[in-house]
């Protein structure tokens, strides 16, 4: 007996087709028009788009450590609300995973607690911060999906580099929060008009552009795997697809908010997030990145903090907006509805990018393949609302915004985890 996924609208060369889906155990046993009900257990799709399950790269769970901001369990139940199958987990919780110990501290965290599949970065640096001292990369690749100091920009260029040929000897991944803070001049805002015009300290594009300068030439003579985290400048997309044609092994990811603000939108603490959204010309470049392959996919750098933190105001709150509730629908409503881009690129910047840039067998529906899966509602509109989020931060700067395309049922390893609102753990 299986799970029965009836009367559901599959992509197809980008059309949407009626197909049923038999789910036995973990797999796709048969995708097909008609499967028959026999002994199944049945769900009925009622013409809801049914896609691969949903990968985020760029979470923030805060467990361990700021189990007050978020928990891996409120984190994940809010990513399979939002039609995610997989995230993965940012480094700068309490302990940092640094070493076998902290990293296998973690796993077993995230083993009793997580509603859907969360793989850890470890950091490149101890503690993060400290330059002086790389992580055992060696030890710790099988165990984490990659190497990130989020958060913080990697200061020193040797050190970087060194980082580089060890990823590169061991077949893993740096994943960079690019951020030069010599330039910084405690800026919390992004340098430009409406900075001026308030009076904000701004933060120069080109604390994040010259990383990625720095690093995109490091990855080009190291041969490294390197991934940029949360784009948001025009020059940075200009350099990332400059080096891609030059075969660098370089993507990117773009968060919904870089896509949809600007310095313009920036009023209170809710719209305050490293790196800050910038520019009308930045916003448009990114999108144009988006389209034509330079930016490989959306992440959200869900960033949950406490109501208390984010009412200190914009120069004192901390950075960051949560993301995972209202990614899908944000993305759908103002690309595809708005004939931007297909619902196909969509899907390849939700699932099949992100998995194919982890080596992970997610992001297509197949028979043989895992059933990661998730059931969207491409038609009811609704506003966006935090009160309603299941994380616990409810830092959005996107309230009151009206969405379609909301995720319904998601199933992870061919069980159901969530679905019309109710959580199964
Ligand atoms: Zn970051």
């Amino acid at each position: 007996m299986g799970l029965l996924l009836k009367n559901g609208l599959i992509l197809e060369k980008n059309d949407l087709i009626k197909k049923d889906i038999l789910i036995e155990g973990k797999i796709i046993k048969k995708i097909q028009s008609n499967i028959d009900h026999d002994n199944h257990q049945v769900i009925d799709c009622k013409n809801h788009f049914v896609s691969p399950g949903f990968i985020d790269i760029h979470v923030h769970l805060r467990e361990p450590g700021y189990e007050d901001k978020e928990t891996i369990s409120t984190g994940t139940k809010a990513a399979a609300k939002g039609g995610y199958t997989l995230v993965c987990a940012m480094p700068n919780t309490n302990p940092i995973p640094d070493c076998e110990k902290t990293v296998d501290y973690v796993l077993d965290l995230i083993e009793k607690k997580a509603l859907i599949k969360v793989l850890p970065y470890a950091s490149i640096t101890k503690d993060q911060t400290n330059e002086n001292k790389l992580v055992d990369m060696v030890n710790l690749k099988d165990k984490v999906c990659g190497f990130s100091n989020d958060g913080h920009g990697v200061q020193s260029t040797q050190v970087m580099y060194e980082a580089m040929l060890n990823a590169y000897k061991y077949e893993t991944i740096i994943c960079a929060h690019c951020e030069e803070d010599s330039i910084l001049y405690g800026g919390y805002v992004h340098k430009g008009y409406k900075a001026k015009k308030e009076g904000w300290n701004g933060i120069t594009s080109l604390s994040e552009s010259i990383q990625i300068a720095r690093d995109t030439l490091i990855a080009e003579e190291t041969k490294a795997k390197y991934h940029v985290c949360h784009i948001s400048t025009k020059e940075g997309v200009r350099i990332i697809r400059d080096a891609k044609k030059r075969g660098v092994n370089v993507t990117c990811e773009v968060t919904p908010h870089h896509l949809l603000l600007t310095e313009n939108d920036v009023y209170d603490s809710n719209t305050k997030m490293n790196p800050p959204v910038r520019e009308l010309k930045d916003k448009y470049a990114l999108i144009s990145g988006l389209i034509d392959g330079t930016i490989d996919m959306i992440a959200t750098d869900h960033a949950p903090h406490t109501y208390s933190e984010k009412q200190k105001g914009l120069k004192e709150a901390p950075f960051g907006v949560v993301g995972l509730e209202t990614a899908f629908p944000l993305i759908y409503t103002n690309f595809v509805e708005t004939e931007i881009a297909s619902l196909e690129d969509v899907i390849k910047w939700f699932s099949y990018n992100p998995a194919k840039r982890l080596n992970l067998e997610y992001g297509k529906l197949l028979p043989g393949r895992i059933a990661d899966i998730t059931v969207i509602d491409l038609h009811t509109e609704r506003e966006i609302n935090s009160d309603e989020f299941i994380s616990k931060g409810k830092n959005t700067p996107f309230n009151n915004w009206t969405c379609k395309g909301w995720p319904i049922l998601t199933i992870v390893d061919g069980k159901v985890v969530f679905n019309k609102g109710v959580f199964y753990e």
